[in-house]
């Protein structure tokens, strides 16, 4: 048996449009899974689609705002419409506004909350009878070094994904009994268009990133390729629950 076979297997990446996500996506296509990128972004969907399906994959652009929960039910229901199955789900569309604590709206803080923590939230619901019912499944939901530390300029963000981690442990726990493993991935600092607006946001971060992070090199997408494989394959059966930081050695220095 390949341990980390994931041919036959469909994954559904949400954000699966750019950056950590496609990262992912390529990840799985290239162990042979089908991959469906559930987004809003058409356009950047189609082109994440074609270079998904060059790698011999099946793979297909569904609509998907997360940030309504019918979306995300809708999203699924198209899903197991057009591939019979769902078995590996990725949490990873995500988002941040960037300001002290004290300036946020009412609308700004539950935009990021309904995008990163409860998005996440329905998709795993939406996903865990179609898991069920083929004998298992696998979630992998996107944390961030902000599910261990505070973010000054960010607030709701770092609520959102320590809320993730938590969401993680809950439904590893409740599913480990249907065969359903639910992980959360937690990325250092990794170069994509979210952090690019935040380099121009934050003076200096840039530098601090680089100081920071052990390996001395901000991330790449593809960094996040191995670690969809491993959590989305039989090779992690029995882990469950747990919370991988992916950071370059971010996490692991005082
Ligand atoms: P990107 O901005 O490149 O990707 C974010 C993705 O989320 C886009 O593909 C976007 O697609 C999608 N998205 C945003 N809002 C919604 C929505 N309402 N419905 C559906 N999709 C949505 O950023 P990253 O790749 O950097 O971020 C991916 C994840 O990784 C996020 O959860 C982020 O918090 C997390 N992360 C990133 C880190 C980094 O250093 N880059 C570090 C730690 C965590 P579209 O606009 O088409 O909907």
């Amino acid at each position: 048996m390949n341990l980390f076979d994931l041919s036959g297997r469909v994954a559904v990446v949400t954000g699966g449009n750019g950056g950590i996500g496609l990262g992912m996506a390529r990840g799985m296509a290239g162990a042979g899974a089908a991959v469906v990128v559930a987004a809003r972004n058409r356009e950047k969907s189609e082109a994440a689609v074609a270079e998904l399906t060059a790698l011999g994959v099946q793979s297909a652009f569904v609509a998907l705002d997360v940030a309504k929960p019918a979306s995300c039910r809708a999203m699924t229901a198209e899903v197991l419409e057009r591939f019979g199955r769902l078995d590996i789900l990725v949490n990873n569309a995500g988002m941040s506004i960037r300001k002290p604590p004290e300036a946020y709206e009412d609308g700004e803080w539950q935009q990021v909350l309904d995008t990163n923590l409860n998005g996440a939230f329905a998709c795993c619901q939406a996903a865990y009878a179609p898991m069920k019912s083929h004998g298992g499944g696998k979630i992998i939901n996107i944390g961030s070094m902000m599910s261990i530390f505070g973010g000054a300029y960010a607030a709701p963000y770092s609520t959102s994904k320590g809320g993730i981690v938590q969401l993680t442990k809950s439904l590893g726990t409740a599913w480990a009994k249907d065969n359903i493993q639910v992980n959360a991935v937690l990325p250092g600092w990794i170069d994509t268009e979210l952090t690019q607006r935040a380099r121009e946001q934050v003076p200096g971060l840039n530098e601090r990133v680089l100081g920071r992070t052990p390996a001395g090199r901000w991330g790449l997408p593809n960094d996040l390729s191995g670690i969809a494989v491993f959590l989305a394959a039989p090779a992690s059966d029995f882990v469950t629950g747990t919370a991988i930081p992916v950071d370059g050695g971010y996490a692991a220095e005082f």
